[in-house]
């Protein structure tokens, strides 16, 4: 209203990137209107040059899967006000995390060759069994509305537009 806009970041991690891709298509309607309210500091689909310092909100995409993504997700956590997981992946874990389950028999070579020479954890864990989250956004990819509500709410939380 003061011509203050919400500090985003929209990150993503293991996952196929279908919410970013919807984000992207929401952005062929919407831009206009949110780069009005919305200073859109990371968002690496879209723009070479970010910054992850002193977010309002990081809407974050994806399971995590390495401790290179848990240390990067723990950082975007410290420099977030707020954190919406987005989709199922990072809001159940699945599909990602499908090789939890996986039986012994069914950890073929190929399997085990990626798991020794890439960094990956044991386990695929959902956000919340990294960080604290805030909110969520569901669905595979993310339901639309859904997203377009969340954004809605942090805009009036940080009184860009009117309650
Ligand atoms: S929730 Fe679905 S659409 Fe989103 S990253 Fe995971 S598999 Fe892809």
């Amino acid at each position: 209203m003061d011509g203050k806009k919400l500090a985003v970041g929209w990150f993503s991690f293991t996952c196929c990137e279908d919410s970013t891709i919807l984000f992207t298509e929401l952005l062929n309607d919407h831009l206009d209107e949110w780069k009005k309210l919305v200073d859109f500091k990371y968002v690496r689909q879209l723009k070479t040059k970010n910054s992850i310092e002193g977010l309002d909100v990081a809407f974050v995409e994806g399971a995590i899967s390495s401790a290179k993504q848990e240390a990067e997700v723990k950082k975007i956590r410290d420099n977030a006000k707020y954190v919406v997981a987005i989709g199922a992946c990072a809001c159940t874990g699945l599909p990602s995390a499908s090789r939890n389950d996986f039986k012994d028999e069914m950890i073929t070579e190929r399997i085990q060759w990626y798991m020794k020479n890439f960094d990956y954890s044991q386990k695929v864990r959902k956000l919340e069994e990294v960080i604290k989250i805030d909110d969520a956004v569901p669905g595979c990819p993310m339901n639309a509305e859904t997203f377009m509500a969340m954004l809605t709410k942090y805009l009036k939380l940080f009184s860009i537009v009117p309650a």
